[in-house]
């Protein structure tokens, strides 16, 4: 059976930034090598050891945020968290697939005259990977190499043992039980005026137990109504701060992301072993999205774009979020690899200040 290491076991630096700008459902997990000479470690216990190198090489030589899979496994059996679930990775090597692909990287390298032992124990850690990846990470069912996305030799000989790394449909023994999820009750919370309504609190104990930092009262106020917001804008779904039935729904079915580029009210308590955000030091963010048009004015612009004029990017810093704005905001979002969508939420808001300034390349290639 796979065995799980979190990144505080494998002894993980912490990433430089995280974007959770990840939609799984709509492709599911790409499979990588490690590249074209042999790699694995003969005795399970250099194998860490190998993770932590791979990390720093990502890190330090290419510049990225973090070591760029989402899992690795070793010819031992076990699981090596990387970015974790629910975060974007930079293996996949075109934006689209990085949208939409976990990555997972075997510890195994070599040509095709001279490749390491594809072992069980590495195809029944893929299998566990994937099925965990499915079961909490929310990814689709479809499994492909690396080079399905553009033209490489990886996953080199892993390609030949891809449907035995799929888990299937029938549920693994390792997958947690799906939560209920109560119907949606019908009633639209929002704010203001304060909605009270007993699925206010079920839907607040839910975001609670998600990680998001918010009182569980009944009484859909203002607070709930800046955690709805960045939580719709994390996941897609029509940012309008009214919990209606598709945020309902998301609430319990969307993936849960592991750490977040959220704050202010909306702050996700730090997940468990894998270190802090790299957050500390941006301001709250301000709780209102800015959009154009038409223009926002708020106080919470004036601060994001003299942030970003720091940063050297040319924007009035006037306090209305206008067509200057959105375009600045536009050309940010697609250096960092968030969605370029044009409006500040929590996660571009943080990245204007905890970011790199030479962020990762938003195709990033693959060893
Ligand atoms: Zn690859
Ligand atoms: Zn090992």
């Amino acid at each position: 059976m796979a065995t799980f290491v979190t990144r505080a076991q494998w002894g993980a630096r912490d990433p430089k930034a995280r974007s959770t700008d990840i939609d799984p459902a709509r492709g599911g997990v790409a499979v990588h090598h490690t590249g074209a000479t042999r790699f694995a470690a003969s005795s399970h216990s250099g194998c860490a050891g190998q993770v932590r190198g791979i990390q720093n090489h990502h890190m330090d030589t290419n510049r990225w945020d973090d070591i760029a899979y989402t899992y690795l496994v070793c010819v031992h059996g076990s699981i090596y968290e990387g970015r974790g679930v629910g975060i974007r990775t930079a293996a996949n090597g075109t934006n689209d697939s990085n949208d939409r692909y976990y990555a997972v990287c075997g510890l195994v390298g070599g040509t095709s005259s001279s490749y390491d032992a594809v072992t069980d124990a590495l195809i029944d850690g893929f299998r566990t990977a994937i099925a965990r990846l499915r079961s909490v990470g929310g990814a689709a069912a479809d499994i492909r190499g690396h080079q399905a996305f553009l033209p490489t030799e990886c996953p080199g000989r892993l390609g030949n043992h891809m449907s035995a790394m799929d888990p299937g449909s029938s549920g693994d023994p390792g997958d947690p039980p799906s939560p209920d999820i109560p119907p949606f009750p019908g009633v639209l919370l929002h704010y203001p005026p304060v909605t009270v309504h007993s699925s206010a609190r079920t839907w607040q104990q839910r975001m609670k137990d998600r990680g998001w930092s918010i009182t569980v009262d009944g009484a859909y106020g203002e607070q709930s109504r800046r955690v709805c917001l960045a939580f719709q804008q994390e996941k897609g779904l029509t940012v309008d701060g009214v919990v209606g039935e598709k945020t309902w729904y998301a609430a319990w079915s969307a993936p849960v992301t592991t750490a977040a580029a959220t704050g202010s009210g909306a702050a996700l308590s730090g997940a468990a072993g894998s270190g802090a955000p790299a957050t500390a030091a941006a301001p709250d963010w301000p709780g209102v999205l800015f959009t154009w048009p038409p223009r926002t004015v708020h106080p919470g612009v004036r601060v994001w774009q003299r942030r970003m004029r720091e940063r050297g990017w040319d924007v009035p810093v006037g306090g209305a979020y206008d067509r200057r704005s959105r375009e600045a905001c536009v050309a940010f979002q697609e250096a960092q690899g968030l969605n370029p969508d044009g409006v500040v939420g929590p996660a571009t808001w943080h990245a204007a200040w905890t970011s790199p300034e030479s962020p990762e390349s938003p195709a990033d290639r693959t060893p």
